[in-house]
């Protein structure tokens, strides 16, 4: 069975995407089975993935209103040896349609337990918002992995986030919890990214992931080719700081 991971923050432009299609990319390099799901209408990881998101046949909006059966949907990623369920615009509809069904938060969890047992890790990219279609990756998820910037407001909207988890922990998946924060885009030049990362190791403890992800513009460019920044230039600095995490959690999950 897969070890099931939402990467989740309401901010927009964290580096959620980045940090799941590259997670992604370096769990394959280390031999594991993964499967990533795109639960954003941006489709931003199915195109970073290197899948055209206006030539899909079927995509995960399809398959959370039960239209489509999640296999038929799948897709491969050649370029980061990954699969991928992937996501378009259609997927804004979702929201609003499955308001109307039976088990609303429950739909992506039943729509992934019938491919579970084909993967080691399940990484779900969450769009920045707490909403329904988030709901559906916490109710998922055995954990979440939060990635953040290390500047002045990135802990402003964490306490709503970490709330959220709290709610859905008690009320809908007694199995969520937080995994870890992930400093993303940083910049060791900078005093206050210095400042905000030792504040957060002070106040969150071993829920901070020891790997850091630099600000580096290989990772920045490798969408635009189709490519993880892990398999377009395995050789930069964020592309290994993407292997050494994809090891720290396969380390983790060890210890489960
Ligand atoms: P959204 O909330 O819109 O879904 P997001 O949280 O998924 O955004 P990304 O799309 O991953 O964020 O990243 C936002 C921008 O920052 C992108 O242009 C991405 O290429 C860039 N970026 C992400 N991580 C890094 C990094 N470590 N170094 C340089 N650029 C980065
Ligand atoms: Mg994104």
């Amino acid at each position: 069975m897969a070890k099931i991971f939402c990467v989740a923050n309401q901010k927009g432009g964290v580096g959620k995407t980045t940090t799941a299609v590259n997670l992604s990319a370096g769990l394959a390099q280390l031999k594991q089975r993964v499967l990533l799901v795109d639960l954003d209408p941006q489709g931003n990881a199915t195109m970073g993935a290197g899948i055209n998101k206006a030539e899909l046949t079927a995509s995960i909006y399809e398959v959370l209103l039960g239209m489509s059966d999640v296999r038929e949907a799948l897709k491969t990623s050649e370029t980061g040896k990954f699969d991928v369920l992937p996501a378009n615009r259609e997927l804004a509809g979702a929201e609003v349609e499955m308001v109307e069904l039976e088990n609303r938060e429950k739909r992506l969890k039943d729509a992934l337990a019938a491919v579970s047992d084909d993967y080691d890790f399940i990484l779900i990219d969450c769009p920045p918002a707490l909403s329904m279609l988030t709901l559906n990756g916490l109710c998922a998820a055995h954990g979440v992995i939060i990635p953040m910037q290390c500047e002045y407001y990135a802990l402003e909207g964490l306490s709503d986030l970490v709330n959220t988890i709290k709610k859905v922990h008690a009320k809908l998946n007694t199995e969520l919890k937080i995994i870890g924060l992930l400093r993303v885009m940083f910049d060791p030049r900078m005093t206050l990214s210095q400042q905000v990362s030792a504040q957060l190791e002070q106040h969150f403890g071993e829920k901070v992931f020891k790997t850091i992800i630099p600000r580096n513009v290989r990772l920045a460019e490798a969408p635009s080719y189709g490519m993880p920044g892990v398999s377009f230039d395995p050789s930069s600095k964020g592309a290994q700081a993407y292997i050494a995490f994809g090891a720290e959690m396969v380390a983790r999950i060890k210890t489960w």
